[in-house]
Formats: structure tokens, C-alpha cells, sequence
């Protein structure tokens, strides 16, 4: 979903240097010497960076979906 604040290993602060990797990476650097560049030098903190997806575009569908059919849920009753 949305990259956790803190890493859930070791407690490091991880959530404001993914957007700061993001786009390094997307302009064609390597991912291993972006992290080494933003400070990220842990395995844990490094893997919450590597490993995140962002799923919330996929995600919110549903939601809106869900709240659609709870108002016709809820106009239904009498
Ligand atoms: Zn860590």
C-alpha cells in the first residue's frame, strides 16, 4: 500500500526517502547506489524501500464500490 513511516525492523525512519528514491530510480539510477546516496546502508530499511508496491490505485475501486452498494443498501430499508 503506502510505504510505512518507520521500518519494521529496526524502528529507522524510511517514509520520507521513498519519493527521494522513487524518482532518482526513475530517472535511470541504480536503485542499490540511490539508497547508499539518501542514507538507507541497513538490509531491513533497504528491503522496505526495495519491496514496496504501490497498490492503492488498485485498491480504491473496491472502496468506492463498497460505499456505492451500502447507499443503495441503506435506501432499500423502510
Ligand atoms: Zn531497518
Amino acid at each position: 500500500m503506502l510505504i510505512p513511516v518507520r521500518c519494521f525492523t529496526c524502528g529507522a525512519l524510511i517514509g520520507d526517502k521513498y519519493e527521494k528514491f522513487v524518482n532518482k530510480v526513475k530517472e535511470g539510477e541504480e536503485p542499490g547506489k540511490v539508497l547508499d546516496g539518501i542514507g538507507v546502508r541497513r538490509y531491513c530499511c533497504r528491503r522496505m524501500i526495495l519491496s514496496n508496491i504501490n497498490i492503492i490505485d488498485h485498491v480504491l475501486p473496491y472502496y468506492e464500490v463498497r460505499a456505492e452498494r451500502q447507499r443503495e443498501y441503506e435506501s432499500e430499508q423502510y
